[in-house]
């Protein structure tokens, strides 16, 4: 009884080293195997435009995801028939429901050498974006996965997209926890998800708006799986049977690679300058993540009650791994405000750390009240230094000084015009009398004594007529 549960065990232990000796031996010729040129087989390629039918996909800022995979997916579809050697069916080339297992089903129904599912992105909190691609965690195919993760990605870069990197994701009971990535490995199928872009943040809508740009991305595609067969295009003019794969390192590594769960290890701030005048807090924001590359920072100004929107890391790339340790972060305090800063620092796999908090000592004032114009102006010193200014009081006293001598002489003019008449008025009275003489002597003979004297009254009452 003990020999025979002996041999079980000896039996059983023996199974279990060659399982794993097979598991540890397969990814290398299973890896070489699916290159073109190592087989001299044709390539059979599956693309899966995700979702479908009543399985709408994300539907964000009116986009309908399973539409836009269709149009992607035709695009890769068109562009892969352009290649020799390689065969290309899609699972579904209208807008139908398929069940993950009907599409896994399929692939396996051509003999797929691989399954490529095409999607659009979209997160909880519309805050992520950027390009990922999703593979199994189960060698071989994480090792397959990460090879074509890295060409289509490397494609997508030069887009301008955020890279988010490639990356695993366990489900229940130790299997990957995508349905279409679980079903096909449960075929022997290498199956990945490429989510080219989200849909729901407005540092990626415009990569996606328009019916070129999704048949761009399936282009894109297209070329990815072509340097990762090998294929040659004598209608496209390229060869990529030479086309070197990323390599993936030890299973240990890929593993810790694809699936990097672990927060930052540090996000460090620390004050640089108040500008109080002009609103500005300048600090120096340094992270680090020994298994992922930081990807993006927000910020809380309220000691972290809320936090701005996801701003891109300096040089965060989640496909090569690298980051800047350090960056300056300037903010706009508004008036009123005292500031206490906290900054989050996001790896690949949206999983933060927060900083340490920084506090203002003092809130950030209110710019001085503006003036209102007063209706009057009043020269102030300042004022009356200026030159312009100046020329103008001038010109005013000139006018003044004008006006006061002209008034002058035109006065005098006057005075000296009624002096003439009044002369000439009494020049003309005194030839009167003289003539009224002449007459009263000539004319009627009149002479008296009293003549002086009547001669005196008549001038006199002349004069009081006058
Ligand atoms: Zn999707």
């Amino acid at each position: 009884m003990l020999l025979k549960k002996n041999r079980i065990r000896r039996a059983l232990c023996t199974g279990l080293a060659v399982a794993l000796a097979a598991l540890l031996w397969s990814p290398m010729e299973a890896a070489a195997a699916l290159r073109l040129q190592d087989t001299g087989e044709k390539v059979v390629v599956v693309i899966d435009p995700g979702h479908g039918g009543e399985n709408l996909g994300t539907t964000e800022n009116g986009h309908e995801e399973k539409s836009m995979t269709l149009v992607t997916a035709l695009a890769m579809y068109e562009e892969l028939l352009l290649y020799e050697g390689v065969e290309v069916h899609m699972t579904r080339t209208e807008d139908k429901d398929m069940t993950l297992k009907e599409r896994a089903e399929f692939a396996k129904s051509v003999d797929a050498d691989f399954l490529f599912s095409i999607h659009y992105n979209a997160s909880e909190y519309h805050d992520a974006y950027g390009s990922e691609v999703w593979v199994s965690m189960h060698p071989p195919y994480s090792g397959y996965g990460y090879q074509f993760g890295y060409e289509v990605l490397t494609q997508l870069r030069e887009l301008g997209l955020l890279m988010r990197g490639v990356k695993t994701r366990p489900g229940e009971g130790g299997l990957d926890y995508y349905g279409i990535i679980r079903e096909s490995v449960s075929l022997e199928i290498p199956a990945v998800i490429i989510e080219h872009c989200h849909v729901d943040e407005v540092h990626d809508e415009g990569f996606c708006g328009s019916a070129e740009q999704l048949e761009l991305f399936g282009r894109m595609d297209a070329t990815a799986v072509a340097k990762y067969f090998g294929l040659k295009s004598s209608v496209l003019n390229v060869d990529y049977s030479g086309h070197q794969l990323a390599d993936t390192g030890s299973e240990e590594q890929l593993d810790a690679l694809l699936n990097a769960r672990t927060a930052p290890e540090t996000c460090r701030i620390q004050f640089m300058d108040a500008d109080y005048e002009n609103g500005k807090l300048t600090l120096s924001v340094s992270g680090a993540d020994h298994d992922s590359a930081l990807l993006y920072y927000s910020y809380s100004i309220d000691g972290g009650e809320t936090f701005c929107k996801r701003e891109t890391w300096p040089e965060g790339d989640g496909l090569s791994g690298s980051y800047r340790d350090s960056f300056v972060l300037e903010l706009d305090i508004p008036p009123g405000v005292c500031p206490e800063v906290v900054v989050r620092a996001y790896n690949g796999f949206d999983i933060y750390t927060e900083s340490n908090h920084y506090e203002s000592p003092m809130a950030f004032p209110f710019p001085p009240a503006v003036e209102e114009p007063s209706p009057v102006p009043v020269p102030s010193p300042e004022v009356q230094a200026d030159s312009d200014q100046a020329s103008v009081e001038f010109k005013d006293l000139d006018t003044v000084i004008a006006v006061v001598m002209f008034t002058i002489a035109v006065v005098l003019t006057m005075m000296l015009v009624v002096q003439i008449l009044e002369v000439k008025r009494r020049r003309r009275r005194r030839q009167n009398y003289n003539r009224q003489i002449s007459q009263e002597r000539e004319g009627r003979g009149y002479y008296s004594p009293h003549g002086g004297m009547r001669r005196d009254r008549y001038y006199q009452s002349r004069n009081e007529d006058g």
